[in-house]
């Protein structure tokens, strides 16, 4: 029998649940839709079909369930605490109760950033480095930090996480969390109807006659020469630079690991970055290396693992 841990991370469009060794090995992998809008209660329904079936497979023994979850996590109590958050219902779930009423096992949830950094930094693109920076760039922005090989959490398990929420305009507009000007809701996937709308030439973009409008169509339409689209192109390259200048200053990483959907478009981000890093920010020229996360789909499932092998060796 191979000991295994159960990893589930609940993304925004989907939810990825695994079998993981020891060593960071996925020997199974199941997707599932996250349906959006259905409560946390309907979501676990559909989430103990898979870890049954994984649990009635005899080649393994599932020694843990470990759960990357979008939002503020207190772990020390494996409770969700964001209030506003993808699954309804969330911050009143009892996940310990949950996994030990089905099938006795302990559990270990996280915040998902924290968790695919642990992932990067054991399996992926973080290796060698004990001082990381992870930013994510998708539907919102998400971060957290590693100092000295540990990982930052803080009193309110905030630390570090909320790189997507620090204010970088404060004449800005207000952001879905109250707050003013972040730099997600100067350039996020969510952001970007309504940053689109509010131009007066919108309308002549040919962004307007696209489908839907995400990252990718910005980043396509800009590469064609759309005028708006260039300006909402180069603005977010901007707020998401200078988002993370003012993270190098708080946190002093040796690495810096970007992940996300949006990092699709690589090629433009990255170098962007690295110039307004460049540019702006205490760090000697060159000296801090800025790296793609290699385990793109994988990295929350991975930590989560490193997590219920380590931290929590004993059970919950
Ligand atoms: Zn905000």
């Amino acid at each position: 029998m191979r000991n295994v841990n159960i990893g589930i991370d609940l993304g925004g469009t989907l939810i990825k649940t695994a079998l993981v060794e020891e060593d960071g090995n996925i020997c199974e992998l199941k997707t599932l839709e996250a349906k959006s809008g259905r409560s946390m209660d309907c979501v676990l329904r559909d989430i103990e079909a898979v870890v049954h079936k994984f649990c009635a497979d005899k080649t393994y023994k599932v020694r843990g369930i470990g759960i990357a979850f979008p939002g503020i996590v207190d772990v020390e109590n494996n409770r969700v605490l964001s209030k506003y958050v993808k699954y309804p219902g969330a911050s009143q779930t009892n996940f310990e109760d949950w996994a030990q009423r089905n099938w006795r096992l302990p559990i270990a949830i996280e915040n998902d950033a924290r968790a695919a950094l642990l992932g990067e930094w054991q399996y992926g693109s973080g290796r060698g480095s004990d001082n990381l920076l992870m930013i994510t760039l998708g539907t919102g922005v998400g971060s957290a930090v590693l100092i000295e090989g540990k990982l930052l959490r803080g009193k309110n398990f905030l630390a570090g996480n909320l790189g997507g929420h620090m204010s970088i305009d404060y004449h800005g507009i207000q952001c879905n969390c109250g707050n003013i000007g972040c730099v997600e809701s100067l350039a996020s996937t969510w952001a970007l109807k309504d940053l689109l709308e509010k131009r007066e030439d919108w309308t002549k973009s040919a962004l307007n006659r696209e489908k839907s409008v995400d990252y990718e169509s910005v980043f396509r339409c800009a590469k064609a020469g759309d005028k708006v689209a260039v300006e909402i192109r180069d603005n977010s390259i901007k707020a998401w630079g200078i988002g993370v200048v003012n993270l190098i200053h708080a946190y002093d990483p040796d690495k810096i690991i970007i992940g996300g959907g949006i990092m699709k478009s690589k090629d433009e981000i990255l170098p962007g970055i690295e110039k307004i890093i460049e540019k702006h920010s205490w760090i000697p020229v060159g000296s801090l290396p800025v790296v793609v996360a290699d385990k793109k789909e994988t990295a929350g499932i991975l930590g989560t693992n490193y997590i219920l092998n380590n931290e929590r060796k004993n059970g919950v």
